[in-house]
């Protein structure tokens, strides 16, 4: 989802196209949209393709924005996928769908090579009769990634700060990872000033936040991303004592996915994330290869959808919070947060995922968030427009992010140190690079410094081959360069190869053994201490895919209640047995649905020897941060 950046003129009503030259096609179309869609969208009906350009060009002109243009392919339209192709050099933003008649073998080879390609977004069979209730799920499903990328319409939360600023960049990204719609307002715009004049602040510290869906409302002045999560109701402390039967490490795919399934099948599950939900899957624009979903699924979508499944079933989340260290004692793992806080439990499963390795060019680390970018920053995007961007990196996450940004920005320059992307990338994406226009790919070269004091202004380019620099105007950099464990906060604990990945099960070196009980095999999964597991691209060997992470992720829970029925852990606390496991959210959880995001068992398994094992000094009261909160009205007040 996209932070909608505002002082661009409001958008007026979108508008669905259909093109076609099958009279029959273009009705049918035509029936089911407007029947369901005409009080959103103006519907609008093309019989000539030939004349969809200039039509496209005079509704851009009238400042219409075109969400989603629906054409036939077949018979009638033998060019209709080049009808479609071309609407991205009118319109990059618009959704470009295929129709197929019902049994049109032939023409759905020609779409699925070109949705592969990139020259088109989406296909659906052309609806036949009403309801045609999959053709409207699909459509709605389209329009809702059109809306979601764009940006705008209610924002529960809005932003007030510089635009060309690490901080706010980070809390567009913050925003738009965990799906919550956000406006963003540059301080210095008329807007932005009369915003902060009716908040009645004058000059404050930026960023503000706004949080607008309370019944009052809340403007913070510059908070920390923890007091936002408390802001947000989702800082519930835990009780004192508590022994959970997992701790899961990281909310990225195979964090989440282990969630889902240690909660569901009855295990006291916590998980703790530093970020995002999502990790880095959450900042892909568009997963293709994800199992289950043939017309691809966003990132953020896919990972909060999964959010969701655990929170179900029960699992409690530690929001904004990082695993410092691991250590055992007393018989449980105990888990250092980084508000102070310490976890206790019986096993862990580690799913802390990669992170972008960095430039190490000085003036550029300067220039982060100000126009230079880990990741593919996907709430960046819609800022970008008619821009000139860089992206450096070969791999598959970068080809995504170059297709994503080319919306938008005038010119997108992909920077690869090899000499081909073959090696690197996926064919799709190198298909769908070729296809589109406004990206260039430029190897041996790499990025060797830049210029900006406020901005990034320019890059300086080095040839690997040659060693010659030339200096390049450039407006954003997003650096994609291969990626690096995030492993460093366990030390010495558990067995890392010489990268930083976990070692486990047969991958273990002999040595490494005697942390284990003498005689007893690793289990898959399992790191050099047992009953602690690591699922995910944390783990040496992993796959590095959203599919494979989930895997593991899953995969670990059943060697989790191996480990705690086989060892001196003990099997789950005796108020949960695994034959009272239940399969399904229980009705309290059901009910918790529509509330916060914690809620606490009644029944704990406390430690007493253990005073650390609660959720901080400050535990079962409210966090006290610090920082001067104002009222809508504009009174402040310090919480
Ligand atoms: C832009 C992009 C596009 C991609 N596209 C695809 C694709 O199309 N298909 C595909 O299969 N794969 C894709 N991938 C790869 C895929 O996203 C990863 O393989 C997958 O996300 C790995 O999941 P994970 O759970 O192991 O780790 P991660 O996703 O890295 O998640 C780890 C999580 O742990 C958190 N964390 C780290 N350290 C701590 C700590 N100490 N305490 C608490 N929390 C911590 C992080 O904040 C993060 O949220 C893409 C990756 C990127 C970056």
């Amino acid at each position: 989802m996209a932070t909608a950046v505002h002082g661009e003129p409001a958008g007026a009503q979108a508008v669905i196209v259909i093109v076609g030259r099958d009279r029959g096609t273009r009705e049918i179309l035509h029936q089911e949209l407007a029947k369901r869609y005409r009080a959103d969208y103006q519907i609008v009906v093309c019989d000539r393709p030939a004349e969809l350009a200039p039509w496209m060009r005079d509704l851009r002109a009238a400042g219409l924005p075109v969400a989603l243009v629906i054409g036939g392919v077949g018979a009638h339209d033998s060019d209709g996928i080049e009808v479609l192709a071309a609407v991205r050099a009118i319109e990059p933003t618009a959704l470009r769908v295929a129709a197929i008649g019902w049994g049109d073998w032939q023409s759905v080879r020609s779409v699925f090579g070109a949705v592969t390609a990139g020259r088109i977004d989406h296909w659906v069979t052309a609806p036949v009769q009403a309801p045609a209730e999959e053709f409207h799920h699909l459509i709605t499903e389209f329009l809702r990634e059109w809306a979601s990328q764009r940006g705008g319409g209610f924002e529960p939360v809005q932003v007030i700060g510089e635009r060309w600023s690490a901080r706010s960049q980070e809390l567009r990204d913050l925003f738009s990872r965990h799906r919550v719609p956000a406006g963003f307002y540059d301080a210095t715009s008329e807007r932005g000033r009369q915003m902060l004049y009716e908040l009645g602040l004058e000059s404050p510290e930026l960023p503000v936040v706004l949080l607008r869906f309370a019944a009052k409302r809340t403007a913070m002045v510059n908070p920390s991303n923890l007091e936002i999560a408390d802001a947000f109701g989702v800082m519930t402390p835990l009780p004192p004592g508590e022994v959970f039967d997992v701790v899961v490490v990281g909310a990225g795919p195979a964090g989440l996915a282990a969630a889902v399934y240690a909660s569901s099948e009855g295990l006291r599950t916590v998980i703790v994330e530093h970020e995002a939900i999502g990790g880095q899957a959450g900042t892909s624009s568009m997963i293709r290869n994800y199992p289950g979903f043939s017309q691809g699924i966003s990132g953020a979508k896919l990972a909060q959808e999964i959010w969701r499944q655990a929170w179900a079933f029960g699992t409690t989340f530690l929001y904004m919070r990082q695993a410092e260290s691991l250590s055992r004692q007393d018989g449980h793992y105990r888990l250092r947060l980084s508000d102070g806080s310490v976890l206790a439990s019986r096993t862990v499963i580690i799913a802390t995922g990669a992170t972008y390795r960095r430039l190490g060019i000085p003036h550029l680390e300067n220039l982060h968030g100000r126009g230079v970018f880990y990741g593919a920053a996907a709430s960046e995007a819609p800022a970008m427009a008619g821009r000139k961007v860089f992206v450096a990196g070969g791999g598959n996450s970068a080809g995504q992010a170059a297709l994503h940004l080319a919306k938008w920005a005038h010119q997108v320059t992909v920077l690869v140190r090899a000499h081909s992307l073959a090696d690197s990338m996926s064919d799709y994406l190198i298909r769908q690079i070729r296809s589109t226009p406004n990206i260039d790919v430029c190897y041996h070269v790499q990025v060797a410094d830049g210029t900006g004091v406020t901005h990034l202004e320019s890059l300086i380019l080095e040839d690997t081959a040659s060693g010659a620099r030339r200096s390049v105007p450039a407006d954003a950099l997003f650096v994609l360069i291969g990626s690096q464990p995030r492993t460093q906060w366990l030390r010495e604990s558990v067995a890392r190869d010489q990268q930083g990945f976990i070692l486990t099960g047969l991958d273990l070196p002999a040595g490494d053994g005697d942390r284990l009980p003498p005689g007893r095999p690793a289990l898959p999964l399992e790191t050099s201490l047992p009953g602690v597991f690591a699922a995910g691209d944390v783990r040496q060997g992993s796959m590095k895919r959203v599919a494979s992470a989930v895997g593991e992720g899953a995969a670990a829970v059943p060697l989790v209640h191996r480990y705690l029925h086989t060892t001196a852990a003990g099997p789950p606390a005796p108020n949960r047995q695994p034959q009272d496991r239940p399969t399904h959210p229980r009705p309290e959880l059901r009910q918790r649905l529509g509330g916060r995001a914690h809620a606490h068992r009644a029944q704990h398994d406390r430690h007493p020897a253990d005073k650390e094992s609660r959720n901080g000094p400050d535990h079962g009261k409210r966090p006290r941060p610090e920082t001067v909160v104002s009222s809508a009205s504009g009174r402040g007040h310090r919480r």
